[in-house]
Parts: structure tokens; C-alpha cells; sequence
């Protein structure tokens, strides 16, 4: 062995060893997550201790920082990747996900254009027809691939802004808003915040939208809505919810684009959970006229299970998406035969492969893996809410149609209430053995359940009822 050999040996000996240590590391985590506390430990002013200081002149050894790093981190952690995180709507990641995802760091491709990496342009194709394929949706749509929700709700409406405004005759693209055609914008109440910022992003401020008025469950009224279309004229953008983000309730979608078709206007429907019931054919019901909306948005790395970050972007008219998001330039080279280019469909240029794991997490599962997956964590929401809600002082204040519950616990009166529940909440939070957040819900204080991860069972549900019911008592009988 020359010199250049044996240092090209040793270089390669160095990164095996990093890698397997980081596996380990991972590994080790991974096993912790059914018993370790839920909540983190260490908050950020202690880990920034551990964390901090200042940046070293002459760096340190990759293997000893990745130690570290792990080591130092490890209290900070919140186990929401594990079997009884139940904050927000969360999921944690299916195995052949994270694999997948590994991969796509490895690989390190830039999944802008097809001339960049071909397999990930083959493999971003793929994903996209499996998912229109699973919701029921029009094959011709176009999918785009984003990091999220909101920028999933940024891209269906900037496609929308594009296309309702083509219809005044108005190119925005090329024009801006200035001097434009007034936009109609119609919210539910209950609405997600980030489709407000979606808008705002478009040049549409938080002032533009009017609100909808919802039923008790947060649904959207379609008289409401027909009464408030009726009475103006011209482009308009109506978003309807597909799972509240409380409640998990679904707007009436066949109606709503009934309502649209007729009034001209057109409808997103966020869906960033809720969608997935449409990979259940027990669940579908929910869904139903899902396929006559104009755009949708929903989530790979709630419900699918895939790591962070990846949502998905959907819309039937692919013109008016392709021209809400394409660029050109003269080095952009694009390859004969229409090849997909991945930043076609979304607001980045360089872009990380984030649908590699949407594909594993989809080749591994099939189309029953999905639905059973998401009909599995239903089942366990209505468990959740059997066990709670037969409980004195404990009431489910939503109906349990998906996978959301919201618990309020009982005072003498109402502030007693919202007192109650968010003392249970807290104590919840620092006990550990589940993790679950406070909301507001048609103005009462709940503690607000969401069951989206693969590994949860019946036992972690048992087990964080009991946990629940535990502190209610205490708090209860803390109460003077
Ligand atoms: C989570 C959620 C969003 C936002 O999703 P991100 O992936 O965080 O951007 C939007 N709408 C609903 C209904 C959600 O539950």
C-alpha cells in the first residue's frame, strides 16, 4: 500500500466506524421509546449549557462529536416518535421510513430536476400516483412533494390565486396583486391557522378571508357558506377542512363543491390528517366527494409515519399548479420526454428526496398496511375516549369520529373547569408516562388527545388512561 492508499483506507475505516456508532446511538434511542419518560427532562436553558459555549478553533474528532452531541441532547428529547406521544397530531416514524430516510442522506441528491438524480425523480413519480391512487383522486392531478402542511395549503392556493384569477383575465405571475381583480377568500371558523399563512404568503392578508359559521362539531354550514358566495361576485377561494385539528371533524365536502362548482369558485381542502381516512374504506364515508375539490393538502409525516419533514401538495388543474410554482433559466436543463422535475410542483429549488420514505413507508405497508394503520389508531381514540369518558367528572366534549379526543374535566363551574383541566394537563406533562396538550375548544379549556402513531397499542392506551384518571383523582381531591 502506497501512502495515498493507506489514507484513503484509513478515511474509509473512520466513516464506518462513525456511521456504526451512529447507528448504535439511533438504535439505542429507538429501544428507549416504549418506557422512557414522555416529555423531555431538560429544558432549553439547561441544554443550552451542554449544548453551547463557544465554537472551538480547531474542531474535534467526528465520532466524539456525534457522542456529544447524542449524549448532550438525549435529556431534551421528547418522545413523540414513541407509542404514547399524543400532542398535536404527531406520528412517529414507521422503521422502513427511516430507513428510507437514511438512504436519502446518503445519497445526498438534489431532487430539483430529473437530470440531477433520475431515481428520484422515478421514485417522487411513483409516490405521487400511489397517493392519488389511495385517496381517490383524478390520476391527471399533479402532486408536489413540500415540507409540510402549511406549505402543502401555500401551494393549492397559490395554483387556486393563479387560476381563479386567469378566469378574470388577470396573469399574476406576471402581474402581481397589484391592480388585481379582488379575491374572495372563504375560511371555516375553525379553520388551520396555516392556511391563514398560506394566504398571507400570497399577498392575501389575514384580513381577506371572511369566516364561515361551523356546527358544534367545527363543520363547516354549507347554507353559511352559500349565503356568503351568493352575495358578491366574482373570484373567489373557498378552504374547507378535511379533520379538525380539535375535533378531527370533516366539513361536508360534497356539498361544498357542489356549492363551488355553482358559484364559480374554487375549493382547497386541507386535509392534513384527516385525509388519510380516504385510505380506508371503512373510514371513506367521512370523505365523501373528496375527488370533486380543485386542490388538497395533507401530511406524510403525520399520518404515514414518515420522518420529518414531508407534506404533499395536490391539485387537479396541473396547468394551474405547474404555473403557479415552474421556473426557468437557461442552465435548468430539462430532459426530452417530459421528466419529472421535482421543483416544477413546489416554492424550493434545491430540495431534499423527502418523498423516498413516502415511497418505502407505501411499498412496505400496501394499501391494506395504510388502512389498517389508520383505522387502528381510530379504534384506539375510541378506546381512549371509552375508558375516560365513562369516568365521574370526565366528559369527551367532541364526537369521536377519527383519531382526535378532547377531554374537559368537570368543576362546580365553568372557570372550574378550565382551572381543572389545564392542572391535569400539567401534571400530565410532567409525569411521563404519556404526553398530551391543552387547547381551547368552542371557547372551554380541554386536554386534547391525538392518536397518529404506528406502535401505539391498547396497552399504551390502558396504561395512559390510568395515568390520566390518576391525576384527575388527585387534582380532584386537591380541590378544596
Ligand atoms: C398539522 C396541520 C397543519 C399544518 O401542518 P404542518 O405539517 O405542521 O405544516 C395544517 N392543517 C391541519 C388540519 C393540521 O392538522
Amino acid at each position: 500500500m502506497d501512502e495515498t492508499e493507506r489514507r484513503t483506507e484509513l478515511s474509509r475505516l473512520i466513516t464506518r466506524q462513525l456511521l456504526d456508532h451512529t447507528v448504535e446511538r439511533a438504535l439505542s434511542y429507538l429501544e428507549s421509546l416504549p418506557e422512557r419518560p414522555v416529555g423531555a427532562r431538560s429544558g432549553v436553558a439547561e441544554l443550552r449549557e451542554s449544548l453551547g459555549g463557544p465554537l472551538s478553533e480547531g474542531g474535534e474528532e467526528a465520532v466524539e462529536v456525534v457522542r456529544r452531541l447524542a449524549d448532550a441532547a438525549e435529556p431534551g428529547l421528547v418522545a413523540s416518535a414513541g407509542p404514547r406521544y399524543f400532542g398535536f397530531v404527531t406520528g412517529g416514524s414507521l422503521p422502513v421510513a427511516l430507513a428510507a430516510d437514511w438512504l436519502t442522506s446518503a445519497w445526498d441528491q438534489n431532487a430539483a430536476l430529473s437530470v440531477m438524480s433520475p431515481a428520484l425523480s422515478a421514485v417522487e413519480e411513483t409516490a405521487a400516483r400511489w397517493l392519488l391512487d389511495l385517496f381517490g383522486l383524478p390520476e391527471t392531478a399533479s402532486v408536489g412533494f413540500t415540507t409540510g402542511a402549511q406549505m402543502a395549503s401555500f401551494v393549492g392556493l397559490a395554483a387556486a390565486r393563479h387560476a381563479v384569477l386567469a378566469r378574470s383575465g388577470w396573469e399574476v405571475e406576471r402581474r402581481g396583486l397589484h391592480g388585481a381583480p379582488e379575491i374572495r377568500i372563504l375560511l371555516a371558523e375553525e379553520s388551520h391557522v396555516t392556511v391563514r399563512v398560506a394566504l398571507r404568503m400570497l399577498g392575501l392578508g389575514d384580513e381577506t378571508p371572511r369566516a364561515v359559521a361551523v356546527d358544534a362539531q367545527g363543520r363547516m354550514r354549507p347554507e353559511a357558506l352559500e349565503a356568503a358566495l351568493s352575495s358578491g361576485t366574482g373570484p373567489a377561494i373557498v378552504c374547507s377542512e378535511a379533520g379538525n385539528v380539535n375535533s378531527g371533524a370533516f366539513d361536508p365536502l360534497a356539498e361544498i363543491s357542489e356549492i363551488c362548482r355553482r358559484q364559480g369558485a374554487w375549493h382547497h381542502v386541507d386535509g392534513a390528517f384527516g385525509l388519510w381516512a380516504a385510505a380506508s374504506p371503512r373510514l371513506a364515508p367521512l370523505v365523501s366527494g373528496l375527488a370533486w375539490a380543485d386542490s388538497w393538502t395533507t401530511d406524510a409525516h403525520k399520518w404515514l409515519n414518515v420522518p420529518y419533514d414531508c407534506g404533499v401538495a395536490i391539485v387537479a388543474d396541473a396547468e394551474a399548479h405547474h404555473a403557479a410554482m415552474t421556473s426557468s433559466a437557461s442552465y435548468l436543463i430539462r430532459q426530452e420526454g417530459g421528466e419529472r422535475g421535482g421543483f416544477d410542483w413546489v416554492p424550493e429549488a434545491s430540495r431534499r428526496g423527502r418523498a423516498v420514505s413516502v415511497w418505502a413507508a407505501l411499498a412496505h405497508l400496501g394499501r391494506s398496511g395504510v388502512a389498517a394503520m389508520v383505522e387502528g389508531c381510530c379504534d384506539l381514540a375510541a378506546r381512549f375516549a371509552e375508558r375516560l369518558g365513562g369516568h365521574d367528572g370526565v366528559e369527551i366534549v367532541n364526537d369521536v369520529v377519527l383519531n382526535q379526543v378532547l377531554v374537559r374535566f368537570l368543576g362546580d363551574a365553568e372557570g372550574d373547569s378550565d382551572r381543572l383541566t389545564d392542572e391535569v394537563t400539567r401534571r400530565l406533562q410532567a409525569e411521563g408516562t404519556c404526553w398530551a396538550g391543552g387547547s381551547t375548544w368552542k371557547g372551554r379549556r380541554v386536554l386534547r388527545l391525538s392518536v397518529s402513531n404506528w406502535s401505539t397499542t391498547e396497552e399504551d392506551i390502558d396504561r395512559s388512561a390510568d395515568a390520566i384518571l390518576g391525576i384527575w383523582d388527585q387534582v380532584r381531591g386537591a380541590t378544596p
